[in-house]
């Protein structure tokens, strides 16, 4: 044995000895391609925007949060796979992580081994969730008030690994930037749009993501617009999509001077509920007195921008209303995002930002 295989397989040992598997690129890649894998990225917010593994969450271990935040997080059913930029950080989260009962594997090189090795980075940013019954879901920040949401869930048949559907949230063009090419993405399962503006209903990003038996859900308005295309969606109606609800919930400006852009009745916002793990994605809209009957919300989005929604304030207001565990300020054009996160701060809610600008 040579000394540095001698070298490696005591590293290995040690990594074993601690409760964790420390894979070489190849044995890795392999792995984090089931869907019982959760990708974990444990380096700074920084690195991470400049390029990380596709999937990958983000918790940065050199925070004091990692444990609390991994722990709101990650699943116990799933493997956590684990890296950083050269190896050392990934080891210290694995102990936190394998100390609470997780199992975990590591990419023993870093993301330095992983990109030497000629495999792919992205800078898209994504948060993972899982539901109860072992559903791995995945929020893509795309821009603005656009997002995609993919939920992976194990195959019955065992024909494939996994079932995947597409949901996407207000898909946009180029009316608002950077332009954003649909045509590139997978097709969509279901599509939802909140209301008529620009910024929100995009004919042409419909199509792009259109294949034979997409779903459109529209609010009355956007249905007249697109020529009566769309499943049509009131506030207050719900629906079932596959083994999953969607209802359509109210979203409008309530202060005097601002009705004129979102008046009351008109537009939607939604909850999904997909195996139990419900998402609210507001819509335009101010704090409005049906807030209080939103309830059990595990990730909200909620829009921050004046003139046309909320002032940081009013986020805090409704984020106190819907209470919930996580929440993904977006559509917030100019608004500055760390007044946002010190006005949150203390209440208990997992404040994400992302660049939904
Ligand atoms: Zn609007
Ligand atoms: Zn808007």
């Amino acid at each position: 044995m040579g000394l540095f295989t001698m070298l490696c397989s005591m590293l290995a040992c040690k990594a074993q000895a601690e409760g964790y598997k420390s894979l070489g690129v190849d044995e890795f890649a392999k792995t984090i391609e089931d869907s019982k894998v959760v990708r974990l990225d444990v380096r700074t917010a920084e690195e991470y925007a400049e390029g990380h593994i596709a999937m990958a969450m983000n918790i940065d271990v050199k925070q004091d949060d990692f444990e609390k935040k991994a722990k709101l997080a990650l699943d116990k059913t799933k493997t956590i796979a684990v890296y950083c930029r050269s190896g050392n950080r990934s080891k210290k989260a694995c102990q936190i992580l394998t100390s609470n009962g997780y199992q975990v594997i590591e990419l023993s090189s870093g993301i330095m081994g992983w990109t030497n090795a000629g495999k792919e980075v992205t800078k898209e940013e994504v948060d993972v969730f899982t539901t109860a019954n072992g559903a791995t879901v995945y929020m893509h920040c795309i821009k603005h008030g656009s997002l995609s949401i993919m939920v992976s869930t194990p195959s019955s048949d065992g024909q494939s690994r996994t079932v995947d559907k597409w949901i996407y949230v207000d898909p946009v063009t180029d009316k608002v930037q950077p332009i954003t090419d649909y045509s590139s993405m997978p097709k969509a399962d279901y599509i939802l749009v909140t209301h008529e503006h620009a910024d929100h209903l995009d004919a042409k990003a419909i199509e792009q993501l259109t294949k034979e038996g997409t779903m459109l859900i529209v609010n009355p308005r956007s249905s007249e617009l697109l020529g009566g295309k769309g499943d049509v969606m009131k506030n207050g109606e719900s629906k079932t999509i596959a083994t999953w609800t969607v209802e359509a919930v109210p979203a409008y400006n309530t202060s005097t001077d601002k009705q004129q852009f979102h008046p009351k009745g008109r537009d939607n916002g939604y909850i999904l509920s997909i195996e139990g793990l419900r998402i609210y994605i507001a819509g335009d809209t101010e704090p409005t007195p049906e807030m209080q009957y939103i309830k059990d919300i595990d990730i909200a989005l909620m829009p921050c921008n004046l003139p046309f929604t909320m002032t940081p304030e009013q986020l805090k207001e409704a984020a106190s209303i819907v209470r919930p565990k996580v929440l993904f300020p977006y559509h917030y054009g100019k608004t500055d995002m760390q007044q946002v996160v010190n006005l949150m701060d203390g209440s208990g809610i997992d404040v994400r930002i992302r660049q939904y600008q």
